[in-house]
């Protein structure tokens, strides 16, 4: 939070530990990179260890450390190690002499991949032998961070086949005296609980063993809440439904500084393909709007490759240079960011890939309408940050009445009734084919003067209470001759707006979310601009004639604002290409600034100052602009 960070994680194969320590620091000086993920051990150790069954990579050279000898020399040219460890598998000799610390499936029989076992978390590999090495590792090395790999227990292996719970006896025995019962076949709340909880305490030992040697090293890729850094990766598969995500480093970004601000985010652009094919890198307009995005969230900018910098493609490394060159010559500005939105997004916590697309479309929503917006996990910002309104695609949190009452706003599309009283459900209506709503009251939606209805699909609550979008049930859609010729309009609502203490609640019981992320209808999107505007009284914190695909964030650093442009018009379909230019880009903030200037193409900028707002404009836009208001 104090020094910017530029971020090199290679993911050494054993055989690398014949790496020249020398050569290879210089490289990464090379890059401008000043923090470097590093192998360490686990799997396979990079150091001499003398811990037993902790392997030892047979290619480091003899009487050589290749990671000793790397730390060394990188401190030397202040370059900050973190030293990766993976703890989920290990060799054959530790399983046979202690087969008791292993995963072990439902057949009875270890989990093997590659030769390699499988832990368990709740067996002694973990709970022994990891705090043992780690002890040791600390002792020998002032190591900046640790960071851990595929932490706990898995629900697959790297080919992607399922493992199904672990059935070792530890599991069996610590699940009954919690639960009283027998291990579920498939996971359930209590088992999703009882692996939960397993992961946080070994976390916990783990933060504990690193503060008592190496007060001063930070932890890294745990659980967030006790990680001093939150870890996460953008990336691709193959096998991976479509659409592809381009706000992956904005959204994982956003979301680790707003739900965790006082830590750093290390979102890493991972620059393959996939997993099976780590030497086939993806294309360098996404690796570079990745980059700009970790960046512009207030985020480190962070790639990784695998194995040493001499790489099959060299185009992520070669793509990624001139921006971390870039970032070192005005790294005073991408250090101590803070994120200054006034709109939060709940998140929940949902990561699964392609499982959100009801939160997706809300965040693309918002990004396209450029509000300021920041992604939180959880209620813990009550009381203790300023918030104009909050918005939710799926479960609302109790607490979040209390917010309200107390003045704030809260918008829901969600077909998941809230906590609070807006009315009794009547029905729930699934997917229903040919379900529009009629936009009966115009006055509070403007932007659809020449449109009467919009079209629903998903699920739709039916509440007991009015409103000024109403539900068209489904009727015929053909043939053409009959199509909504028995069209019968209702009075069930399809929004429901209701004050609460000095705030307001506007629910759409509906997942308009989903439906956007899907189809951007572009009723749905004036839904939401209009009633984004009148739940927010004030005015924006942000207006802009950008094109919909400018990312803009806005941050705060010491006493100055930053505007952070990332231009993505490049992206189409599965592909990204070089971003079109976007001229003349005006921008008003609120506030009153005296000073703009454009860091990158190193302009200042003409600021005028009316109705509260600052203006200036970007006369060209290119892939990425920081604008500094002072
Ligand atoms: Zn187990």
């Amino acid at each position: 939070m104090r020094q910017p960070i530029r971020w090199v994680q290679t993911n050494l194969r054993e055989n690398d530990a014949a790496v020249d320590p020398k050569r290879f620091v210089d490289e990464i000086a090379a890059f401008d990179g000043n923090a470097l993920l590093m192998a360490m051990g686990g799997i396979s150790s990079f150091y001499p260890s003398s811990v037993r069954y902790h392997y030892v990579s047979p290619y480091i050279p003899k009487d050589h450390d290749a990671f000793g000898e790397v730390l060394k020399a990188a401190h030397a040219r202040g370059i900050r190690i973190v030293g990766r460890f993976d703890f989920s598998k290990t060799h054959k000799d530790a399983y046979d002499a202690h087969p008791e610390w292993f995963f072990k499936k439902a057949d009875g029989q270890p989990a093997i991949y590659n030769g390699l076992y499988q832990a368990c978390v709740n067996g002694g590999w973990y709970r022994e032998k990891a705090p043992e090495i780690l002890r040791e590792a600390l002792e020998k090395y002032d190591v900046d961070g640790l960071f851990f790999n595929m932490f706990s227990n898995p629900t697959a292996d790297y080919s992607g086949h399922p493992l199904g719970i672990c059935h070792c006896d530890n599991c069996k025995r610590l699940f009954r005296a919690r639960f009283h019962r027998d291990l579920p076949e498939k996971p359930d709340a209590d088992y999703r609980a009882f692996l939960h909880d397993a992961t946080v305490t070994m976390s916990e030992a783990i933060r504990q063993i690193i503060k008592e040697k190496r007060p001063n090293a930070a932890l890294v890729g745990t659980s967030p809440e006790i990680a001093d850094m939150v870890f996460s990766e953008s990336n691709t598969a193959v096998k991976r439904p479509l659409p592809l995500w381009p706000y992956a480093s904005s959204d994982n970004v956003n979301r680790a500084r707003n739900t965790y601000p006082q830590k750093m985010a290390i979102n890493q652009c991972m620059s393959f393909v996939d997993y099976a094919w780590r030497f086939a890198m993806v294309p360098a307009p996404e690796i570079r709007t990745r980059l700009w995005q970790d960046v512009a969230n207030g985020g480190a900018a962070a790639i990784n490759v695998h194995g040493t910098l001499e790489q099959a493609d060299r185009t992520a490394l070669e793509t990624a240079r001139p921006i971390f060159r870039w970032l070192k010559e005005h790294e005073q500005y991408y250090v101590g960011q803070y994120p200054e939105a006034r709109v939060l997004l709940l998140g929940g916590g949902n990561r699964g890939f392609g499982a959100e697309p009801a939160y997706r479309g809300m965040f693309r929503m918002l990004s396209q309408e450029h509000i300021p917006f920041g992604v939180v996990d959880d209620t813990k910002w009550i009381g203790t940050r300023d918030v104009d309104l909050v918005v939710a695609t799926g479960s609302v949190p109790q607490e979040l009445e209390q917010y309200v009452r107390q003045g704030g706003h809260l918008l829901i599309a969600s077909s998941i009734a809230p906590p609070m009283d807006m009315g009794r459900v009547v029905k729930r209506w699934q997917d229903p084919d040919g379900a529009y709503f009629r936009i009966r009251d115009k006055s509070i939606f403007p932007s659809l003067k020449n449109t009467d209805v919009a079209f629903m699909y998903g699920d739709y609550l039916q509440v007991d209470a009015k409103g000024p979008l109403t539900f068209i049930p489904p009727s015929m859609y053909g043939p053409p001759e009959f199509v909504h010729v028995d069209w019968k309009d209702t009075d069930f609502p399809g929004l429901i707006i209701k004050q609460f203490g000095k705030g307001t609640i506007a629910w759409l019981p509906w997942n308009l979310g989903m439906l956007y992320y899907y189809h951007s209808s572009e009723a749905h999107a004036a839904l939401i601009h209009d009633l984004i505007d009148r739940l927010l009284p004030g005015g924006r914190q942000l207006k802009t004639n950008a094109h919909p695909m400018v990312n803009i964030t806005l941050m705060k650093q010491g006493d100055h604002h930053l505007v952070h442009l990332v231009n993505i018009t490049g992206h189409s379909e599965t592909a990204y290409f070089n971003p079109v230019p976007v001229s003349n880009v005006q921008i008003h903030v609120k506030g009153a600034f005296r000073e703009a200037k454009a860091v990158r193409s190193g302009k200042e900028l003409a600021v005028a100052r009316a109705n509260g707002y600052s203006s200036f404009t970007v006369p060209e836009l290119g892939e990425y602009e920081l604008v500094e208001l002072r």
